[in-house]
């Protein structure tokens, strides 16, 4: 009998999601529009309310714009984690400044806050920290460390729709952006597309600007207005990073089912961790306190703890079974750009660097079934009981 292969990753668009593209593609408006505006005051008032938020096409862009607002140039230093995507860094490098890389805590596999300190000098500017997975960073400890030393906070917040600490959702914290990303495979998609959330009016407005080309009013405004349509100014050489009333008619039907989604890989994720609990394997890092913490599991990063078989073998065994699973991330001082260019070394970074070499994030989305998770959980079992 052959088993159909189970992806790593899939989005989950219903008929909702076509009917509501269709209907942008018929109203005749699919660029930045109604829909656009409208996915942004009702991500706004997801996130808690009281916040700015402003659309771009893909949380790249999202956070190119909010470290260009911050004011970053040549020559500036911006911590990041190591242990992330590479869009975290390569945003630093493209206002001409450098990323300086932070190991990663191996309790949380976040930013490990403790080290964040010593790696701040005269030229640091912004923090960065990453909600790895969809577990939120201590935000209380960063934005403290922040304060201490005059920097700027922008959340890579690409894997928390949504998560909260203490009882405070991620978007609502007083730093000065949050960044969402709306990629494919994220817990809510447009495609391609991101969010970014600020309560910083100067920053906003910057942005703003900078999302459409340096035009100090957008195209949606520039066409309903009632001054006259053609006139427009630039104040900057900006950016084409707005994100389509096509792509917003997509998330808001994904905003919708967002508390769905995240309660469903919850149990997903749970289900996980009680049937894999007797394995060789360290099971992801779980929020402190349930009650005030929410996880969005948008990833399940699990270690092998056996020398018995290495995660190559491990991945090659699963795909074998016909399960598909990932690596999150390849740290950054691995990659021939990052430790090229800064000269970086494995043993500046022993806890990425030990996390690497035994990482597997295992399918965790909600177009899975129970039936699809039950093969997954034989497939790991099957490998690692019979070592
Ligand atoms: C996906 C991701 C990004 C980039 O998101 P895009 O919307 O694809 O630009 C940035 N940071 C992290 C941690 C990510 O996982």
């Amino acid at each position: 009998m052959t088993v159909k292969f189970l992806p790593f990753a899939l989005p989950d668009i219903g008929e909702e999601e076509i009917n509501e593209v269709v209907a942008t593609l018929r109203s005749g408006w699919v660029t930045t529009g109604p829909k656009t505006k409208q996915f942004e005051q009702e991500f706004a008032k997801y996130v808690g309310g009281n916040v700015e938020a402003i659309s771009v096409n893909s949380a790249t862009a999202g956070l190119h714009l909010a470290l260009e607002a911050c004011g970053v140039t040549y020559g500036d230093e911006v911590i990041v984690p190591t242990l992330t995507f590479t869009a975290t860094g390569e945003i630093v490098r493209y206002l001409g400044a450098d990323p300086v890389f932070v190991d990663c805590d191996p309790n949380t596999l976040c930013i490990d806050i403790a080290q964040i300190e010593s790696k701040i000098t005269a030229k640091t500017k912004v923090i960065i920290p990453v909600h790895m997975a969809g577990l939120p960073c201590d935000m209380e400890a960063i934005l403290s460390l922040a304060k201490k030393h005059n920097l700027r906070v922008i959340e890579d917040a690409a894997h928390t729709c949504p998560s909260k600490i203490n009882n405070v959702m991620i978007g609502q914290h007083a730093s000065d952006a949050v960044v969402y990303s709306f990629y494919a495979t994220k817990t809510i998609t447009t495609g391609e597309g991101g969010m970014i959330v600020t309560k910083n009016a100067e920053l906003a407005k910057r942005c703003k600007i900078m999302r459409l080309h340096g035009i100090s009013r957008d195209a949606f405004d520039r066409y309903t207005s009632t001054k006259p349509a053609w006139f427009y100014e630039i104040v900057a050489p900006g950016y084409k990073y707005n994100l389509t009333d096509i792509a917003s008619s997509l998330g808001l039907c994904q905003l919708a089912k967002a508390d769905r989604f995240q309660a469903r890989r919850q149990a997903m994720a749970e289900r996980y961790l009680a049937e894999l609990a007797d394995l060789p394997i360290i099971l992801p890092p779980q929020v402190n306190n349930p009650v005030t913490d929410l996880h969005s599991w948008h990833l399940f990063c699990c270690q092998l703890n056996t020398r018995k078989i290495s995660r190559d073998e491990f991945i090659q065994a699963m795909s074998e079974l016909g399960i598909g699973t990932s690596v999150h991330f390849i740290p950054l001082h691995l990659q021939p750009y990052w430790l090229e260019r800064y000269n970086l070394q494995s043993e500046q970074f022993p806890n990425a660097s030990q996390y690497f070499k035994v990482a597997v994030s295992l399918p965790l989305y909600t177009k899975m079934t129970d039936e699809d998770q039950t093969r997954v959980i034989a497939a790991v079992r099957q490998i690692l009981v019979n070592l």
